[in-house]
């Protein structure tokens, strides 16, 4: 079986009413789609639905939408920083040329979505299921379902978390924050670490009414800990990279606190549960953008900020990559 394939992946789920209007909308969407089913928890929000569908009903009305976030002020050249352009419309999208240097540039440049010829309602169809569905979506169902081949859909997936992760590197914990120590792999046996799991530090930054303000979990490398502990650089190296210098730190010890008192546990927990449900045996090498991927949806979601906005936002100002460049870094399809 494929890594992200699901057990199941022909199994039929028992349709509401919300789960037929989702599929009927999203097959009139893009044409020539087959019909996939879905675990229901994809369906919940059928307003969002129905709002990215009257916003995105084109290519062009993306490909406007592109321009907006680029040129929010209107149109400048990059070269010469003229302000006039002329707009071309005689290819697939729409490029724009400069008045004064003839410098012609499209909306996709500087975006994951630069250089790739995939329709970009089938790219923002993809944002929006990673963005607005509670379970995410593995690179198997968006093949089916926009339409691509697997390697496409796989790669379109890692460039919409590569820029969640540059997000997430970004922004860091402040103020009061606690670091707990979980572990992912093999069900609990212990307090030892097996061969086939790894310690996952959680770290919450809480606000002045001690109440949830943003979360962080990140894997420890393998020279960071031993059989029993994360060791002390673990946590140093946890601390440089994700917590703002002059915050009060607490790091808890499995040993010495229940689970159900850690700030964070409770919270890996879904997380864990989640990227079980999604995602089926997943390579250490890819895992840190999954957790990630949870942490910015459950971000988003506590600072109250519109999921699949935020998402297009990332999207439209993270420099895309290419398969040759992420094999090169070692990464294979998974
Ligand atoms: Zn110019």
């Amino acid at each position: 079986m494929h890594p992200e394939q699901s057990a199941h992946p022909e199994q039929t789920f028992a349709f509401c009413g919300k789960v037929v209007v989702f599929i009927v909308s999203i097959l009139t969407l893009l044409p020539n789609i087959r019909r996939v089913n879905f675990t229901s928890d994809l369906l919940k929000d059928m307003a969002a639905l129905e709002d990215f569908q009257a916003r995105f009903d084109s290519e062009v009305a993306c490909a406007n939408y592109l321009f907006a976030q680029k040129w929010p002020h209107g149109f400048i050249c990059s070269r010469c920083s003229h302000t006039q352009s002329t707009r071309i419309n005689t290819r697939r999208l729409p490029l724009y040329q400069c008045n004064h240097c003839h410098y012609q540039v499209s909306p996709i440049v500087g975006t994951i979505m630069e250089s790739s010829s995939t329709d970009l309602r089938k790219w923002f169809t993809a944002m929006f299921l990673v963005s607005a569905t509670e379970s995410g979506i593995n690179a198997l169902k968006l093949s089916h379902l926009i339409q691509v081949t697997y390697k496409t859909a796989w790669l379109m997936l890692r460039k919409i978390r590569q820029s969640i992760t540059q997000a997430d590197d970004a922004a860091k914990l402040t103020g009061n924050v606690y670091i707990d120590n979980a572990k992912f792999g093999r069900p609990y046996t212990g307090f030892h670490y097996e061969a086939d799991e790894y310690p996952v530090l959680v770290g919450v930054a809480t606000d002045n009414r001690d109440q949830l303000d943003y979360i962080k979990m990140q894997i420890v490398p393998e020279s960071q800990y031993d059989e029993f502990h994360v060791l002390s650089e673990g946590i140093e190296s946890f601390c440089e990279k994700h917590i703002e210098l002059d915050s009060i730190v607490t790091v808890t010890e499995r040993k010495r606190m229940k689970r159900k008192d850690m700030k964070g546990y409770p919270i890996f927990k879904i997380a864990r549960a989640w990227l079980k449900r999604t995602y089926h045996g997943l390579g250490q090498g890819h895992l840190q953008h999954y957790w990630n991927e949870f942490c910015w949806r459950f971000n988003t979601k506590l600072q109250n900020n519109p999921l699949f906005e935020s998402m297009l936002r990332l999207c439209v100002t993270t420099s895309t990559t290419t398969y040759a460049k992420l094999l090169k870094k070692g990464e294979l399809l998974a």
